[in-house]
């Protein structure tokens, strides 16, 4: 099944380049704050699925004409795995890996959908770079999950750019800029996804290829990143994880479109704009401009 939000928060399921309404069965109030719709639906799943399916026996509105929105917009924890690819670790002549550093946490506020653009900050001696990611979204309730149950704890996936200002901030800030983690265009559920250890997923910027990956090349898989971010905290339905960026990251600037595919899951082509303000004040001005 494919979730989606749409025309200002509606909630649907995409199928066949038709969207079904759901919001009416759901009982969701699109204007409702906070927009918790989706994280809700994540957690009764079971008991609602039926009665979701009945509705992909209605009537759909064609794909395009609606405005999709991000599937998920108020998760209760957005986290991601750094260097979960050797390569990019390479590239970057870090010494960071996933497998020894963990996982760290961007801003749920950073979350943005596959028809708003990348607002970037004004940041002009800064790079910015796009992150080629799967999403992962969790499904219920865990606390030290076995290895061998994580996979029970996954709901769905979906695509997401994980958006970086490089520089010496905390990366938790360096990727909390409004706009810097978009998703969509659907969740996808995991039944719909094969074979999770192998998922290719593939980024262009202005239609040249960047990034070119497979989830079989992760440092630390699926299973490992449930397991070992629920040995910290409580993961919740919705949660979201940024799984991490392969090889292929570089700068990106107003006036690009960046394009995602990933297989089984979706893609999106998302155009770059320029924003105001953004730098840190607290940096002397000739460093920065
Ligand atoms: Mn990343």
């Amino acid at each position: 099944m494919k979730i989606v939000r749409y025309d200002g928060g509606r909630i649907g399921l995409l199928q066949d380049d038709l969207v079904y309404d759901a919001s009416e069965f759901l009982g969701d109030d699109p204007a409702a704050w906070p927009p918790t719709g989706v994280v809700q639906l994540i957690a009764k799943f079971d008991a609602l699925k039926p009665g979701l399916e009945k509705l992909l026996k209605g009537t759909g509105k064609p794909l395009a004409s609606v405005r999709l929105d991000a599937p998920l917009v108020w998760p209760h924890k957005l986290l991601a795995y750094p260097v979960n690819y050797l390569a990019h670790g390479h590239e970057m002549n870090s010494k960071n890996r996933a497998n020894i550093n963990g996982f760290f946490m961007k801003s749920n506020s950073s979350i943005s959908g596959p028809n708003d653009p990348i607002v970037l900050p004004d940041v002009p001696s800064r790079e910015i770079h796009h992150e080629c990611e799967l999403g992962l979204i969790i499904g219920k309730r865990g606390r030290h999950i076995e290895l061998a149950d994580a996979m029970d704890y996954v709901f769905g996936y979906c695509c997401l750019i994980d958006c970086t200002v490089r520089g010496n901030e905390e990366r938790v800030m360096r990727k909390s800029y409004d706009t810097f983690t978009p998703i969509g265009p659907a969740i996808v559920t995991k039944d719909e996804v094969l074979d999770y250890t192998n998922i290719g997923m593939k980024l262009w910027v202005n239609d040249v290829l960047k990034q070119d990956a497979n989830t079989r090349d992760l440092l630390v898989d699926i299973p490992n990143m449930i397991t070992i971010a629920s040995s910290v905290l409580t993961l919740e339905p919705g949660d979201l994880f940024a799984t991490g960026t392969p090889a292929g990251v570089g700068p990106i600037k107003a006036g690009d479109k960046v394009r995602i595919e990933i297989e089984g899951v979706g893609k999106m082509e998302i155009p770059v704009i320029q924003g105001e303000g953004g730098y840190n004040i607290a940096i002397k001005k000739e460093e920065v401009k």
